[in-house]
């Protein structure tokens, strides 16, 4: 394969903590609605609002906080009151406004690649959340480029390629989501590294083709420099 010469990130649970917020947020939802049904119930359906939810608005908080508006709605049968979805729309808020925590050999692994590679950061979600996780992340000067995507398909990272004036065959993806991060990056023709998250969202192992050569697991973020010098040979 060509040499690789571009290194991309997914951000979310990749970077820095994300899911931890959402299950906060989850868990005070049912807690605040066990009055109408049991906790686990009020979960469950804001879960399913949430997905079908994400078709219309998108992924993230703004996403998020719709969807238990909506369910609140439900579960009380219309008579959920003023007080409780003004507190609905400040849990949204504080999703929205909390500090970044960065996981383990995040900035170490950045700085070990920058220089030999061009990096970037691709993630789904808000655009106006996203940029603000960015800056407030203080690695935005480690990257060439930041994506912010609607949607990881082959034909994303193929277009996001291009604009960087590479191919995908030079291309390498890492990321917590199989589904999102690797499996769209090796159908494109890349390299796709899954790096597992503690708290597994959509975690869909066994999809990943046993066939592969381009499919790579690490233990964290530090594990993707080895990976790539061996690579290089
Ligand atoms: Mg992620």
């Amino acid at each position: 394969m060509s040499e690789l010469d571009l290194i991309a990130f997914d951000a979310d649970d990749t970077l820095w903590h994300n899911l931890i917020h959402f299950d906060a947020a989850q868990k005070q939802f049912g807690q605040m609605f066990s009055n109408y049904v049991p906790e686990a119930q009020a979960i469950a359906t804001l879960e399913k609002t949430e997905s079908h939810n994400i078709k219309t608005y998108g992924f993230g908080v703004k996403s998020f906080t719709l969807s238990m508006i909506e369910t609140a709605i439900k579960i009380s049968g219309g008579g959920v009151d003023a007080h409780t979805i003004t507190k609905l729309l400040e849990m949204g808020r504080d999703m929205l406004d909390h500090d970044i925590e960065l996981l383990p050999h995040v900035e170490d692994t950045l700085k070990a690649l920058q220089g030999d590679y061009k990096l970037l950061l691709i993630t789904k979600g808000d655009l106006h959340h996203q940029e603000r996780k960015v800056l407030a992340s203080g690695l935005a000067h480690y990257f060439e480029g930041v994506e912010i995507v609607s949607d990881k398909k082959p034909e994303t990272y193929h277009r996001i390629a291009k604009r960087h004036a590479s191919t995908t065959a030079q291309m390498l993806m890492a990321g917590n989501s199989i589904r999102s991060d690797v499996l769209p990056m090796i159908a494109a023709g890349g390299i796709g590294v899954y790096v597992p998250f503690e708290m597994i969202w959509d975690h869909e192992h066994e999809e990943v083709p046993a066939d592969t050569e381009r499919f790579y697991e690490v233990k964290d973020l530090n594990g993707i420099v080895d990976l790539v010098r061996g690579i290089k040979g």
